[in-house]
């Protein structure tokens, strides 16, 4: 049988059109949480809401790995856009993530995670390659497909602290609120994960809102559509 995947939806939105393709469908809720496994394009699966910002993403992925035995990860939604080389509706692969918001100074460097020992929290370069490659099967025709550096932190950030965060970090692609926490959990679990978003705003409600009303759902389920068959 092939290893099972963890599929991490940021919104109900996002989990809802993973769903339609989720075959044999299970639920089982733990921790306030509903777990979805099942059959998603021929491979054995389990989706569930990620949870806003790194704590409740945390405890979901630790779930989805000793809990529901997930052998890979794939976390999927939509960011802030820091590079101005992005505009809504680009997707962004990370290749590496950093808690933007993290500082034990002067006991450690600023941004490192303590117990990794770094500050940039690699994700899985095979399935980063895929989803890279699946995304732009999926984006031909609505955006570009970047591959790079996805800022975390539990804040929603406008405008003006974009702004601040991209001169902090200058090779910065995307700002979200999950990315690096899940990338932290499952270096510590040698579980490999891949981080794909989109991007649904400049730091502006009004953009996030409506890229999720209308789009972040048949991005999730293309773009899962185009990986899921490549990983078996
Ligand atoms: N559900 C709430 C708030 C969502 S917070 C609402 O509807 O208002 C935004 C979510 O999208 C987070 O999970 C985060 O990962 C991502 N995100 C999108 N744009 C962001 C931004 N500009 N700053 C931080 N996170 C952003």
């Amino acid at each position: 049988m092939s290893p099972r995947l963890g599929i991490l939806a940021a919104m109900d939105r996002e989990l809802d059109a993973v769903l339609a393709d989720l075959r044999d469908r299970r639920a089982e809720r733990v921790l306030g949480r509903t777990f979805h496994a099942g059959s998603l394009h021929g491979a054995d699966a389990v989706a569930v809401i990620s949870g806003i910002g790194k704590t409740a993403v945390a405890t979901t992925t630790t779930l989805l790995i000793e809990r529901f035995a997930a052998h890979a990860i794939v976390l999927i939604g939509v960011a802030g856009r820091v590079s101005d080389a992005l505009a809504v509706g680009d997707v962004v692969i990370a290749s590496e993530l950093v808690h933007h918001d993290l500082d034990a100074r002067p006991i450690f460097p600023r941004y490192e995670v303590p117990a990794l020992r770094t500050a940039r929290l690699p994700t899985d370069a095979r399935l980063a390659e895929r989803a890279a490659a699946a995304a732009m099967r999926f984006a031909a025709g609505r955006g570009t497909v970047a591959r790079g550096l996805v800022l975390s932190g539990d804040q929603f950030l406008g405008e003006e602290r974009i702004a601040e965060l991209r001169g902090r970090f200058p090779d910065g692609l995307a700002v979200e609120m999950e990315g690096a926490a899940v990338a932290q959990v499952c270096i510590e679990s040698g579980t490999p994960c891949a981080v794909v978003r989109t991007i649904s705003d400049g730091g502006d409600a009004a953009s996030f809102r409506r890229f999720l009303e209308r789009d972040a759902g048949e991005y999730a389920r293309g773009i899962l559509a185009a990986l899921v068959p490549t990983l078996a």
